[in-house]
């Protein structure tokens, strides 16, 4: 399935409901396959850390952050408006740029047109189901000023903390192997994190209160991705405080909460990815979080921990896939 060919060209089924497909069935990390495929595992690696890619940007974005605009523990030590107000600043203009940007490069200068663009509607205007009427200053709102404070307040908490010695802090020098290592299982642990709240996010009370707010976009734009009620931004962000057992240097703490913050932005722009020169160079949105904001009761966590897989919530985005997703949904409809 690609992009060239028109929604009328197709059958009406499961593919006829997208204006493009990825090739499916969708992969997801091969450390949970087993027999093992070093080969595979390597590429994986590879692929999602060593080129221009969204963890490498974030991971540059973090070292960036520590270095110039961020406290010293001597400073952290206090509570004090002072360096708290840079942090809500510094993090303000981070979610601005990056999904701001992202907005204006797809949705107002239309750079890429509607090339790897998983659904054809355009962002809603003038729809009730939204705040102010329409989904992108819906979705800005609640981004910028709940998301971005809550953000901010788990920074505020760990730096605080490690500054005091309630919170454990890793040096380079105690373990150069460990400092780098931590890179790289943080969005292990993120996706395991996320799949289980997410799922409990689902328990209908919850859901109601809280995620609703998310799930207002069945389709999405990169300001969807953080835009969450105030109780999703605490449970969503929880993750940092992981940290409060096993020991972390400040630039992680940064790189694990931009990680959360700035790929929710990306994983919801709705494209594939980044066209340069006709060839995807930036990894962006999975059509497999598209299918979880199309279809619901599927797709609950991402793909560096196939939590789905494990679970039977899984959708490779296969029209056999969809046939025993309808059908799973039936049973639960009747409640066996
Ligand atoms: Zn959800
Ligand atoms: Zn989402």
């Amino acid at each position: 399935m690609n992009s060239t060919q028109s929604p009328q060209a197709r059958d009406t089924g499961f593919e006829g409901q997208w204006h493009y497909m990825p090739d499916v069935p969708i992969r997801v990390s091969p450390l949970f396959s087993w027999p093992w495929n070093f080969r595979e595992i390597a590429r994986w690696v590879w692929n999602s850390w060593f080129f221009v890619t969204e963890r490498s940007i974030i991971a540059g974005i973090a070292f960036a952050a520590w270095w110039w605009f961020q406290p010293s523990m001597e400073e952290a030590r206090t509570l004090a408006i002072g360096w708290i107000a840079e942090i809500y600043i510094r993090n303000l203009v981070l979610m601005t740029l990056v999904a701001g940007g992202l907005h204006l490069f797809f949705y107002r200068w239309r750079v890429q047109q509607d090339r790897l663009k998983y659904d054809s509607r355009e962002l809603r205007e003038n729809a009730r189901a939204f705040s102010f009427n329409s989904q992108v200053l819906d979705n800005m709102f609640w981004s910028l000023a709940s998301g971005v404070t809550v953000w901010t307040a788990y920074e505020v908490l760990m730096f605080w903390a490690m500054a005091n010695g309630y919170a454990p802090v890793l040096y380079w020098q105690d373990s150069p192997a460990w400092f780098i290592v931590l890179f790289f299982l943080t969005p292990v642990w993120i996706s395991f994190h996320f799949y289980w709240v997410h799922r409990w996010l689902h328990w209908p009370p919850l859901y109601r209160i809280a995620h609703a707010l998310h799930h207002r976009n069945m389709n999405v734009g990169p300001w969807s991705g953080l835009s969450m009620h105030p109780l999703e931004h605490v449970i969503f962000f929880s993750s940092i405080l992981l940290h409060f057992i096993i020991p972390a240097h400040p630039v992680h703490i940064l790189f694990h909460m931009q990680h959360q913050a700035l790929t929710a932005a990306t994983s919801h722009t709705g494209f594939e990815g980044l066209l340069v020169k006709d060839k995807n160079r930036l990894a962006l949105g999975t059509f497999h979080h598209q299918m979880h904001h199309r279809y619901f009761e599927c797709n609950y966590g991402n793909l560096e921990v196939p939590w789905d897989k494990f679970f039977g919530s899984f959708h490779d985005g296969t029209s056999e896939s969809h046939a025993k997703f309808k059908e799973r949904r039936k049973r639960l409809a009747r409640g066996s």
